[in-house]
């Protein structure tokens, strides 16, 4: 579960994969944002508290061997995260994540979204097991829908040269690019930077000399 939704950051989480790399560096950098709707909060509060419901009963069903669970990955990597489970079937190791939404976006699944599939996939990497499980849960209906998930060194390598290319621009106060297809992109929409995002342009920027110019203009 994504435990970074409103709060500053200081490291990468798994949950930032595949995710604008500007939004990033604007948390990193305590840019202004806009506060999170708290209906939005709420909904996720809710669906935390469902979620924590459901693996009990998972888990107590006896259905599934749990080998740990709320599994962290290892302290001394750059991305930090932690997976709902790492299970046991057929004397096979696989990490399990469970994500919950209401029945309407339930039924329209036919796949695993990317964003989870990313997630997965650098738990894999990290906890150095081969498969995983997506199990999407519908909320409203306690209807189930699982994926498996192969592990794909390629992919996690692109993720973590991505972080480290974003890593040395916020070392080196450089704004990243915006997304290739800003604004459209559905995480412009809901970007909590995007004022902050226009203001700055599309191309990449020196962040202090960017900030230096707003306070000029507008002296605090
Ligand atoms: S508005 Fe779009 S491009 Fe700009 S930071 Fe947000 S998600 Fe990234």
């Amino acid at each position: 579960m994504d435990q970074s939704k409103d709060r500053d950051q200081v490291h990468f989480y798994i949950t930032d994969a595949g995710k604008c790399g500007r939004a990033i560096f604007f948390k990193f950098k305590k840019a202004p944002r806009k506060n999170i709707d708290p209906r939005i909060l709420r909904i996720f509060d809710h669906g935390n508290y469902l979620h924590q419901l459901i693996m009990k009963a998972l888990f107590a069903a006896k259905k599934l061997h749990v080998v740990a669970s709320e599994v962290h990955t290892p302290p001394q990597e750059m991305i930090s995260g932690r997976a709902d489970a790492i299970i046991s079937l057929d004397n096979e190791l696989y990490v399990l994540d469970i994500k919950s939404m209401n029945s309407m976006i339930f039924r329209n699944l036919t796949a695993p979204k990317e964003e989870n599939v990313s997630q997965i996939q650098l738990y894999l990497h990290y906890f150095k097991i081969k498969n995983g499980i997506l199990l999407y849960i519908d909320k409203d209906q306690q209807e189930l829908k699982e994926f498996l998930i192969e592990y794909d060194p390629e992919l996690c390598q692109r993720f973590i040269d991505g972080f480290k290319i974003l890593q040395e621009k916020i070392d080196a106060n450089v704004v990243p690019v915006v997304l290739s297809d800003y604004p459209k992109n559905w995480q412009c929409n809901y970007c909590q930077f995007r004022e902050i995002c226009d203001l700055t342009g599309k191309e990449e920027i020196n962040w202090q000399l960017f900030k230096e110019k707003i306070e000029g203009i507008n002296p605090i």
